[in-house]
C-alpha cells in the first residue's frame, strides 16, 4: 500500500475507477481529514492529513469518481468555449473533449448531445482536425447529394440545360467552396461546408449552376444566383467573413 509523502509535498497520483483513469495532485496538508478540489484548469487537487491512509483517500475517490469526471468534463468544455476551440458543425460551435486511445484502434469521433467526443492516437491540433474531417466527410455525403440533385432538378427544367447530367464530387476544398468544369461536367462541393451553417451550403450548390449559364462573375451572374436563391447576396457576404 502506498505510503503518503512529507507534508506540503505535492505528488501526481493515478487512481483506476469505473469512469476512467483518474489523475489528480495530491498533497499531505495539516487539513482535518481530506479535501478536494477541481481547480478551474480541469484538474483534481486533494490534500488530506498525513492520518488518513492512502487505501482510503483512494476509496473515498473512487466513490466520488463519476462526479469528478463530470466536473472535469463540464470545466474542460467551458475552456474550449473560451478558447473557441470548438467543432464547428453546420454552423454550430459544440466543445469537444478528447481522450487518448492506443493505436490499434481508430481514431474516432462521436456527437453526445451537447458535446463532442474525440478518441485521438495524440492530441494536438493536427490529429484533431483530421478527425473532425471525418465527421465533415460522413456528414458531406449524408447531405450533400440530395440537395445538390433538388437543384439539378430545378436548374434543367427552369433553364433547359443538362444540370441532372451533373456529377457531385466531394473534396477536401479549403481554398473554395465549390468549383463547377464544364469540361468534365463536374461540380465540386468542399467538405468542409458541413462545418458552416446550411445557407452556405445551399449557396455554393446554386451559384455552381449558375456556372452553366455564365462562365465569369459578372453582375447577370450574381443577379442569377440571387434570383433563384434569394438573400444570396447576404449569404455570400457572410462566407467572406467565414473563412474555410
Ligand atoms: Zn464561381
Amino acid at each position: 500500500m502506498p505510503r503518503q509523502n512529507p507534508i506540503g509535498k505535492t505528488v501526481q497520483r493515478q487512481l483506476k475507477t469505473p469512469y476512467g483513469l483518474l489523475v489528480y495532485q495530491f498533497t499531505p496538508k495539516r487539513v482535518k481529514n481530506m479535501n478536494i478540489r477541481i481547480r478551474s484548469n480541469g484538474q483534481l487537487y486533494v490534500s488530506a492529513s498525513p492520518r488518513v491512509p492512502m487505501r482510503e483517500i483512494e476509496r473515498f475517490l473512487e466513490s466520488r469518481s463519476q462526479w469528478i469526471f463530470q466536473a472535469i468534463t463540464r470545466i474542460e468544455a467551458r475552456q474550449q468555449a473560451e478558447r473557441k476551440e470548438c467543432l464547428q458543425y453546420w454552423g454550430e460551435n459544440i466543445p469537444f473533449q478528447t481522450q487518448i486511445i492506443p493505436f490499434d484502434k481508430p481514431e474516432s469521433i462521436k456527437l453526445k448531445g451537447e458535446i463532442a467526443e474525440l478518441l485521438l492516437w495524440e492530441d494536438n491540433e493536427a490529429h484533431r482536425k483530421l478527425c473532425m474531417q471525418t465527421l465533415w466527410k460522413k456528414e458531406a455525403e449524408k447531405v450533400f447529394p440530395a440537395r445538390f440533385e433538388f437543384w439539378a432538378g430545378w436548374f434543367q427544367e427552369k433553364y433547359q440545360v443538362e444540370a441532372k447530367k451533373i456529377r457531385l464530387a466531394i473534396k477536401p476544398m479549403t481554398s473554395r467552396w465549390g468549383s463547377y468544369s464544364k469540361r468534365t461536367g463536374t461540380i465540386a462541393l468542399s467538405l468542409f461546408l458541413s462545418s458552416k451553417p446550411r445557407e452556405f451550403l445551399e449557396y455554393t450548390i446554386v451559384h455552381e449552376f449558375c456556372h452553366m449559364i455564365y462562365l465569369n462573375h459578372s453582375p447577370a451572374f450574381h443577379a442569377l444566383v440571387e434570383e433563384n436563391l434569394p438573400g444570396a447576396s447576404e449569404i455570400r457576404k457572410k462566407m467572406k467573413k467565414s473563412p474555410i
